[in-house]
Order: C-alpha cells, then structure tokens, then sequence
C-alpha cells in the first residue's frame, strides 16, 4: 500500500527533525501518526538511532498493540501513543521526547506555569505533570492519558514529555515550545519567582492566537 509507505516517510521525517532540533539523543523518544482510514498508527522502531532510520523501518500496528507491517520491532512505548489515539479523536500524532530542559522540569514534579503566551495557545494552559511510572508500561500510558487532559502536552514526571498534534507537524511545534517554554520557566526560577499570565487575560491570548492560525 503506497499511502502507507508515505506515512512512514512523514513519521520517519518527523522523527529526524525532532534529532535535529535537538529534542533527543541516541535512541529515546519515539514518533507515531495515526492511519484513520484503517484504525491504526505508524511508529517508530525500537533502539533504532534517528538518523539511520528509513522509511521501511516504521512499524504499522493496531491501536491494540498488534503489528500488521514492519519487520522491526515497535516502540516500547507504543501503548502511550495508542492511548492517546483511542481516548483523544482529534488527536492525530504523538511525539515522545526527553529534551533536557523538559525533564528537567519533570523532574521538579509540577506543572510548567502559564508563563509565555504563545505557550499558553498551543499547549492550552499550563504544562501538566503525569506522576511516576515505569517506562514502557499500561500505567506510563494511563497517567499521561490522564493527566494531559484535553491539553496538547504533558511532563512525564522523572523522565520527559509527550506532545499531541492534528498531525506531526503541529505535534513537532508543541514539543519545541515545551522544550522552549522549560527552558525560560528554569531560567526565570534560577533567577527570582516566575510571575504567571494572568487568568484576566487568557480570553485574548487564545482569540489572538485563534485569529493567527486560521
Ligand atoms: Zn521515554
């Protein structure tokens, strides 16, 4: 099927830039897009490097977790990424990261405050914070699930974040503005207390920011 064999150029696309703008290392992390034709995602392999991966390497499995394409090995972490797609409908893409200042953030074990406006929009409001749990596991996947909400990220307490989008482009930008956003919010509390947005004037930031995208 050649429409899949595009999707996995995209994942495999959206998975280089993630290496490139410096949201992950090695082989952490992981990509996926949702086939909603078909009920299905399309995921990045396991312990495979970012920039050695090709389009043929992403898996196709079902959002229970059984492969229908591929060779490799999915993510570990494909039961995060197909919870989301079970429970969010306009949920499109799942990009999981550990950039560093994020979960350095995550680390804290709260929530990012609402401290820049841009963040504000593409995430929804603050940056909130899964409680711990093993990688890799049901319950990794029902926390996030749960804490994320109807936002379009979350930190993964002790371990990174993940960021949801339409689809991969707008997945991207949300994990660079939460990697942006942790970055700021530690710079600022390395310096004095951060002073959040006030709730007065979310109303305008989202209206700007609905008049801006459409
Ligand atoms: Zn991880």
């Amino acid at each position: 099927m050649s429409n899949f064999h595009e999707i996995c150029k995209q994942v495999r696309d959206a998975a280089e830039s993630m290496l490139r703008f410096g949201l992950t290392s090695g082989t952490s992390g992981n990509v996926s897009m949702r086939i909603a034709s078909l009920n299905q995602m399309a995921i990045t392999p396991s312990a495979m490097t970012y920039d050695q991966i090709k389009p043929e390497d992403i898996v196709g499995m079902d959002l229970q977790g059984n492969k229908i394409k591929g060779d490799r090995k999915p993510s570990s972490e494909w039961a995060l990424h197909s919870l989301f797609y079970q429970t969010r409908e306009n949920v499109g893409a799942v990009i999981h990261t550990h950039s560093p200042y994020a979960t350095a953030a995550a680390v804290l074990g709260e929530p990012i405050p609402m401290i820049l406006a841009e963040s504000v929009a593409i995430i929804g409001g603050e940056i909130p914070v899964a409680p711990y749990t093993t990688f890799g596991t049901r319950e990794l996947a029902e926390a996030a699930v749960k804490a994320c909400g109807q936002k379009n990220a979350v930190l993964l307490s002790n371990h990174g974040v993940v960021a949801v989008g339409k689809d991969l482009a707008s997945a991207l930008q949300c994990a660079l503005t939460v990697e942006e956003t942790a970055k700021i919010y530690l710079l600022s509390k390395a310096a004095g207390t951060p002073k959040q947005i006030p709730e007065s004037a979310l109303p305008a930031i989202f209206e700007a920011f609905h008049n801006y995208t459409k």
